[in-house]
């Protein structure tokens, strides 16, 4: 099966055109047509388009100043602020490659993707230097560029000289664009990397998703037009939560809303009651969120609903929606929620709950205009399964990735005639609607049976003194596999492994039931939120 075609409405197009154009030149669409409009807010800071307009052209001219251009590598390790904006389409806009690092990465994972990705300038905060330009002089990193928002020490003038040309300030380093022209750069928007997308990918192992100017286009293009009937271009004012240096976050917190003009609120870190006084303060309407976060805003003790009266639309992804989640979130917020699916690879949206049409509770939705899927036998990926048969998701469409970065081996293990398996398995349903069962690697092989461990979490979730719940598979003599659940308990709560193993057997068969059961205060998370299961696997 292609496309959910029957429930896109007969005048809502199934295909979309795709502007053969540059990531900033999507940007510098809104910039001219709205230049006074706030496009960021970042505490006290607001900054309108014609702002960012002018500090990208600036950036992108001081980096063409020192040497960079077409298909450099330029990496960006930063916390969601406006520099981060700023340099992201400043570096597309110079022609060069953006490889995003996410800001907690400790010295030896920083070297690691330096290395990998060749980047030859790093941009950082200044509280991190001493971390940066220990891999600075270990790697290819000829300019670092140190942003200094929030730093007790200044970067100083000395420091900028002890290697002279190679170390600035955020600030000096636009200040001298700002003299300068940026020359033009061409070249074919269908081809040409934007960025390098490093992600566990679908087997852990570290690699990056090299995504053209075109995949970042499409797939923001597509998810303005599935969510033509809920976005208000150029009015929604959209939280930016997540992390930005996630294709999540970049997708639906920073493309989107800017190439339709709309205001994007900043958030450094994630933390539940700031976030609730900055919806409150921006009026914020669009809240795209990890359910780890609706977790924490739904549990925030006395959280008075009116709070939250402006959020329109709260977009779930990254990670599987429990249904007890979603619906907490709905009657604390009184705001609607769908959920949808993506990955690294595919820019990264292909799925989500439609606002045009009926929603589904616990599937991802349906598939994105311009998307295919099938659902696949894992063993033999020629042989699509029907409907309600489980198997591997696999994706076409102009959002999937050209392959990972120096790894031909892995990408034609991925990327097999423009399909890309996703490595997650699904089932459709007969009007096109895709649930996500679990990632192929997690599922846990107990006693010879195939266990889930979303199906056993969900149940969990249904426990009243559960807050949050993982579950993993940890080896075990005599069924190879066990499971075992990781539970976080709510504020004050108490619950014994013994009620807990209860409460499962009530509602799945036996191979199922937890035989280990672990509490914890909180469970290891990624940075975009999601649960580390890996860690808990011991
Ligand atoms: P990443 O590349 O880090 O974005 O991770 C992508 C993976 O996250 C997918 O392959 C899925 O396993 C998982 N994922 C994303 N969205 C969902 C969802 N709504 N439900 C279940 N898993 C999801």
């Amino acid at each position: 099966m292609d496309l959910g075609q029957q429930v896109y409405p007969a005048d809502m197009a199934t295909n979309v055109e795709i502007p053969t154009t540059s990531v900033p030149a999507m940007l510098f669409q809104s910039v001219m047509r709205q230049p006074k409009r706030t496009a960021i807010v970042a505490g006290e800071r607001r900054i309108s388009y014609g702002q960012l307009g002018a500090d990208i052209q600036a950036f992108a001219a001081a980096l063409q100043a020192v040497g960079i251009g077409i298909g450099d590598r330029v990496a960006l390790m930063l916390p969601n602020c406006p520099e981060y904006v700023i340099a992201y389409y400043g570096t597309l806009a110079a022609g060069a490659v953006v490889a995003q690092i996410n800001p907690m990465s400790v010295a030896r994972e920083l070297e690691t993707l330096l290395l990998d990705s060749g980047a030859v300038v790093l941009v950082g905060m200044a509280s991190a230097r001493a971390r940066l330009k220990t891999c600075r002089d270990r790697t290819k990193v000829h300019t670092l560029i140190l942003v200094e928002a929030d730093v007790v020490a200044p970067v100083t003038k000395s420091e900028c000289d002890e290697q002279p040309g190679d170390t600035y300030g955020y600030d000096a380093f636009v200040a001298g664009g700002r003299a300068l022209n940026l020359t033009p750069v061409t070249f074919d928007p269908s081809t040409h990397l934007a960025m390098l997308q490093y992600t566990g990918g679908t087997t852990g192992q570290l690699k990056a998703a090299m995504l053209t100017h075109r995949n970042l286009i499409a797939n923001a293009v597509q998810t303005a037009h599935f969510f033509q009937n809920a976005f208000r271009p150029g009015q929604d004012v959209v939280l930016a939560a997540l992390p930005l240096f996630h294709a999540f976050g970049m997708t639906l917190c920073m493309n989107v809303p800017l190439f339709l003009g709309d205001r994007i609120v900043l958030m450094r870190r994630f933390d539940p009651e700031l976030a609730v006084d900055v919806i409150e303060r921006e009026q914020v309407d669009m809240f795209p969120g990890v359910p780890t976060m609706l977790i924490a805003i739904a549990n925030l003790p006395g959280l008075q609903p009116e709070r939250l009266s402006s959020l329109r639309l709260c977009i779930s992804g990254g990670a599987p929606l429990p249904l007890e989640v979603m619906q907490t979130f709905e009657e604390v917020s009184g705001c609607p929620v769908l959920e949808g699916y993506g990955l690294s690879e595919t820019s990264p949206i292909t799925h989500c709950n439609p606002p045009f049409a009926k929603r589904k509770p616990g599937t991802v939705g349906i598939a994105l205009p311009s998307t295919a899927y099938r659902v696949v036998d894992p063993a033999d990926h020629r042989r699509e399964l029907p409907p309600g048969q489980m198997g591997e998701l696999i994706v076409r469409g102009p959002q999937v990735m050209q392959g990972y970065w120096q790894m031909p081996m892995e990408t034609a293990d991925v990327l097999k005639d423009g399909w890309l398996c996703t490595g997650d398995i699904a089932v459709s349903d007969e009007e096109g609607y895709v649930s996500i069962v679990d990632r192929k690697k997690d599922i846990i092989i107990a006693s010879g049976y195939n266990v889930y461990p979303r199906e056993v979490e969900d149940i969990l979730y249904q426990h009243p003194q559960v807050r949050e719940a993982v579950v993993v598979g940890v080896p075990d003599a005599y069924r190879g596999e066990t499971v075992k659940a990781c539970i976080v308990l709510k504020p004050g709560a108490q619950a014994s492994e013994a009620e807990i193993r209860e409460h499962c057997r009530r509602y799945m068969a036996a191979y199922k039931v937890p035989t280990q059961v672990a509490f914890f205060d909180e469970l290891p998370k990624s940075a975009i939120g999601k649960l580390l299961r890996r860690a808990l696997r011991t």
